[in-house]
């Protein structure tokens, strides 16, 4: 049994049966099984079960938020804009796009193809093993399910068993939208359960969590070669000009670091400002960090934190800043910290690029702030870390702003705002360096779930090709229409004659 505690309330909500392991060969036969007929339908046919279950998720939306608000203690307005409608946005996404993404395509065939065409075409791949974090645990599984499901593979899902009620809350949706038999499977438990499901030879893996447990699963599925999407960790830089709107800069800092209490893996942890409007830029921050509401009643801001070992992590990464001599200037030394998963919100000054807070994933209510000498600097700063998932630029200047962008070794920038990248469905969302392999979101996001097919067709009627057999006497020949052909000036009467000279030694 996994055993749910509220993080918020500290109180015991439910208890989930664990998947037993002896069940992975099963739940892997029942998937192939499902997808025999599933692969079949069309995708506008898979789209009317993705309708009907976005139905369901709208009709009990309430519930829904507080399901995922209990279970991981962020706000219910939180659980609403970043959990339920990124994912009723990524229903909208597929069934708007799919057919259109997932459709035969016909390309251009070169000449010395002649009398050929081709065509690209996307097959699903079979059953794609979705294992999904607790920070939002209802958009990382859900939006890579939708995108495999709309595609026309099965899916078995390992939700985070931190966030065991919002797995079974997923399980229960799909059940209710009357998905077939095996089409959608979900397996509750911990990492041996992970673990194990990831040993089961699935066609593709699909994880989101730590740059840790990302290596491990690349491992395991590099031995037999399976395919997997990564979505790893992140320690965004937020970068503020001195020609930047302050007051909307110091609000966005404000939110990007501390909603999800920072669990966010795109949330800023690294905050640089120009040095010129350091001081003012500070004080207006902290201001709006001051007016914030933490708690779990429906007007609160920040809500508590989701999983207990994050918070050691945050203690550590602020201790090690404290004593070698950042400076606290909101929030609490750690020796002060009330019990509980409510952490205070944090920001901290003198920090150097050699601390774990500016070089490791917080992963909670945690901002450094450093400041900026020079666009230069600040560049080769912001890409001072293993990773490079996010990053946000704030200036008036359009062009300094697409400038610098450009120069983040980043997966996303955002300009003006934080974050909201992953909320455009319709841009490939990952990261560089350790912040992940591969993409999803966009067409990208939709085509990864299927083998992308090349064929060419002939119409079959001719005897033979001039590239087969008999070579007899071709060789000078060849010699003679490729450099007619790949010249600088293609001399085309020359290529002419030299393929019908070709075509008569067939
Ligand atoms: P976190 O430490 O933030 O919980 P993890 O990367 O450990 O992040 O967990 C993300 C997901 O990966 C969870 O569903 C978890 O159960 C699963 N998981 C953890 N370890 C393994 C593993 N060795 N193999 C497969 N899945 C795992």
């Amino acid at each position: 049994m996994l055993t749910v505690i509220a993080p918020a309330t500290g109180k015991q909500i439910g208890d989930i049966p664990e998947t037993p392991i002896s069940q992975v060969d099963i739940f892997y036969q029942k998937g192939k099984n499902a997808f025999l007929q599933w692969s079949k339908l069309t995708v506008l046919e898979r789209a009317e079960y993705l309708l009907k279950l976005k139905t369901i998720i709208v009709e009990q939306m309430e519930e829904i938020v507080k399901i995922i608000s209990e279970d991981t203690g962020k706000v219910v307005t939180e659980a609403l804009i970043a959990d339920i409608m990124p994912t009723l946005d990524g229903i909208d996404h597929i069934t708007r796009h799919g057919e259109k993404i997932l459709k035969r395509k016909r390309v251009k065939t070169p000449l010395l193809l002649i009398g050929k065409k081709s065509f690209i075409e996307y097959m699903p791949r079979g059953v794609v093993l979705i294992i999904s974090p607790w920070n939002y645990p209802m958009q990382l599984a859900m939006v890579p399910m939708l995108s495999a499901l709309g595609s026309g593979n099965t899916v078995i899902l390992k939700p985070s068993e931190v966030t065991p009620l919002v797995g079974k809350c997923i399980e229960d949706l799909f059940i209710k939208a009357g998905f077939p038999d095996g089409v959608v499977q979900v397996a509750h438990g911990g990492k041996e359960v992970g673990a194990a499901f990831t040993n089961g030879k699935p066609d593709y893996i699909f994880f989101t969590g730590s740059v840790r447990t990302g290596k491990i699963i690349q491992q395991v599925a590099a031995k037999d070669l399976i395919p997997t999407t990564l979505e790893l960790g992140g320690k965004d830089p937020m970068i503020v000009f001195a020609d930047a709107h302050l007051e909307r800069a110091a609000k966005g800092a404000a939110w990007a670091a501390f909603t999800n209490s920072g669990q966010v893996c795109m949330s800023v942890e690294r905050l640089y400002v120009e040095k010129t409007i350091y001081p003012q830029f500070l004080s207006l921050l902290k201001k709006e960090i001051m007016d914030l509401k933490q708690g779990n009643d429906q007007d609160a801001d920040v809500g508590s934190m989701t999983f207990p070992a994050q918070l050691q992590i945050v203690k550590d990464q602020l201790e090690d800043a404290l004593s070698n001599g950042a400076q606290l200037e909101i929030g609490l030394p750690p020796e002060k910290w009330a019990n509980g998963m409510f952490l205070p919100l944090t920001v901290v000054t003198n920090v150097n690029h050699q601390m774990k807070i500016i070089q490791e994933e917080s992963f909670g209510p945690l901002l450094p702030v450093i400041a900026l000498d020079n666009e230069e600097e600040v560049i080769s700063l912001a890409n001072d870390t293993v990773y490079g998932l996010n990053a946000s630029v704030w200036t008036r200047d359009k062009e300094k702003a697409r400038r610098v962008a450009s120069k983040l070794v980043s997966g996303a920038v955002v300009i003006n705002d934080a974050i909201i990248s992953i909320a455009n469905h319709g841009l490939p969302f990952g990261g560089a360096k350790q912040s992940g392999i591969g993409r999803y979101h966009g067409e990208a996001g939709i085509r990864i779930f299927c083998h992308e097919k090349s064929i060419v067709e002939d119409n079959g009627q001719k005897k033979s090709e001039i590239h087969w057999y008999p070579y007899r006497d071709k060789f000078p020949l060849f010699l003679q229409l490729f450099k007619s052909y790949f010249q600088t000036n293609r001399d085309w009467v020359r290529f002419v004659q030299y393929y019908l000279r070709i075509l008569k030694k067939n």
